[in-house]
């Protein structure tokens, strides 16, 4: 493979990293790009796009690589890969961090908690900050701070043309709006992100359990929804059923005696088979949760907004769908609590759609050998069949490849003014992938 013009790492078929550098978190996806320039400065990038346009490979963006569907990936296209762009920078005078774009999660929390800082990122270590704030980025500590998005102040950018571009409020400002929950992928190339730092000591960790417990599991939807609306913004949750139990896992800025308070409901079901509840230092609690992720997995998920209270009906039927799953352990519906901060930013202040959602519902599904995926798959898309008629949109950091209309489900009524910018910043549509923003017709 011919490398002219490009800089930076480039790995190519071939090369003894090329089945390592192919692959994502996601194993259920195998795909074999031509070529992934590794790039560590803006000149690099520009280069790839450069040749990617020259050769007519097609090009994709990758960062920590834990998109669902692998769309920051592609078999026979040009993957700029911006993982070695990993450096943070504090700035202790205005509490504010510049961080490259492919800085994973778990560095930065560790960087910034040494200065006693924090941020609401998400709760895999090894999700990058890119694929998460250009989505959105929802954690446990969103009712509390607000989306991953929320923080940004500024970021750069490399256009189709290689150009730098700066967007913040003042600076290509419906770049930076669109940025904001819109931007994984469709627009450029994110070299670095600048966003608002907040203080932080000890937190309440949650993590309660009933495993081998079907009678947990069928109360856990009804009781999540009662318990949310209203719940103290200090505490974020993400729970779920699975065919034999169900689960939750927290953060809670205040005491474990406060936190046991208002998780009282939860608390009263009977078979706990873990429980903790436990006043750490923030970075602790952050490895804690962060423990429950492998390296990599093989599954499929999809993930929706709700925004209304369940009937009993509705709520029976996804119980029915939890009894249907193909794996009695790795298989489950989720649920990610929203509300709080996130309802403190006017819904037009930035791309991400879903800010009155009261919760994220999604559907998972992992398995071990290659002839389990084919009832797991059906599984997904099943239940995505009906939960798509109980929710609002689809959040699009968790993206799903049978998704109808998913321009309309990711983006809502923002989506006319996303193809306008679409077509102002990229408009040869250079930024492509299999459910990317087009630009209008
Ligand atoms: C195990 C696991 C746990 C997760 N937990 C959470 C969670 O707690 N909260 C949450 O909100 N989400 C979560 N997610 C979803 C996650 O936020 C998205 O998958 C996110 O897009 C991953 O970002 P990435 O950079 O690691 O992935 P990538 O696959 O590298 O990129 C994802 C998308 O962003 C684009 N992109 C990547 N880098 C750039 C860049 N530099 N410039 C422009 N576009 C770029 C890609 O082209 C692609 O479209 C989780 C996912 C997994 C697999």
């Amino acid at each position: 493979m011919d490398c002219e013009g490009l800089t930076g790492k480039v790995i190519v078929p071939g090369d003894p990293g090329y089945e390592r550098a192919r692959q994502d978190y996601n194993r259920a996806i195998s795909q074999y790009p031509a070529m992934i320039v590794y790039c560590t400065d803006s000149r690099d990038i520009a280069n790839a796009i450069c040749r990617a346009e020259k050769d007519g490979l097609g090009l994709r963006v990758r960062s920590g690589g834990h998109d669902y569907e692998g769309y920051s990936n592609g078999t026979g296209k040009l993957v700029i890969d911006t993982s070695l762009l990993n450096q943070v920078q504090i700035n202790l005078q205005d509490a504010t961090v510049k961080v490259q774009a492919g800085t994973r999660l778990l560095s930065l929390y560790e960087q910034l908690y040494e200065y006693g800082y924090t941020f609401p990122g998400g709760t895999c270590p090894t999700v990058a900050i890119s694929g998460l704030i250009l989505g959105g980025g929802i954690g446990l500590s969103t009712r509390y701070l607000g989306l991953t998005a929320d923080s940004l102040l500024e970021a750069s950018m490399i256009n189709y043309a290689g150009e730098q571009l700066v967007a913040n409020r003042q600076c290509n400002s419906d770049l930076f709006w669109a940025l904001r929950g819109a931007g994984g992928g469709n627009f450029g190339v994110v070299t670095d992100y600048t966003f608002r730092l907040e203080k932080v000591d000890q937190i309440t960790v949650i993590q309660l359990r009933w495993d081998n417990n079907k009678a947990a599991r069928d109360r856990f939807l009804a009781l999540w929804q009662e318990w949310l609306p209203g719940l103290d913004c200090r505490m974020s949750a993400f729970g779920g059923i699975y065919p034999a139990g169900a689960w939750l896992n927290g953060f809670f800025y205040g005491t474990t005696e406060t936190a046991r308070q208002l998780l009282r409901p939860f608390l009263a079901i009977p078979g706990l088979t873990l429980e903790i509840t436990m006043y750490v230092p923030f970075i602790d609690a952050i490895k804690i949760i962060g423990a429950i992720y492998p390296k990599s997995e093989t599954f499929q998920a999809a993930g929706r907004f709700v925004q209304r209270t369940l009937s009993r009906n509705q709520l029976d039927t996804l119980i029915h769908i939890i009894e249907q799953a193909p794996s009695e352990r790795d298989s489950s519906i989720r649920v990610y609590s929203l509300g709080g901060a996130v309802r403190d930013v006017k819904p037009e202040e930035t791309a991400f759609a879903y800010r009155q959602a009261d919760y994220i519902m999604a559907l998972m599904s992992a398995w071990k050998k290659e002839d389990e995926a084919r009832a797991h798959r059906r599984w997904i898309m099943q239940g995505f069949c009906f939960i798509e008629t109980i929710t609002l949109g689809s959040y699009v950091n968790f993206p799903y490849n049978r998704t109808q209309g998913y321009l309309q489900a990711y983006f809502g009524k923002n989506l006319p003014r996303l193809q306008d910018i679409k077509a102002a910043y990229d408009p040869y549509n250079v930024f492509r992938f299999p459910q990317s923003l087009q630009p209008p017709l």
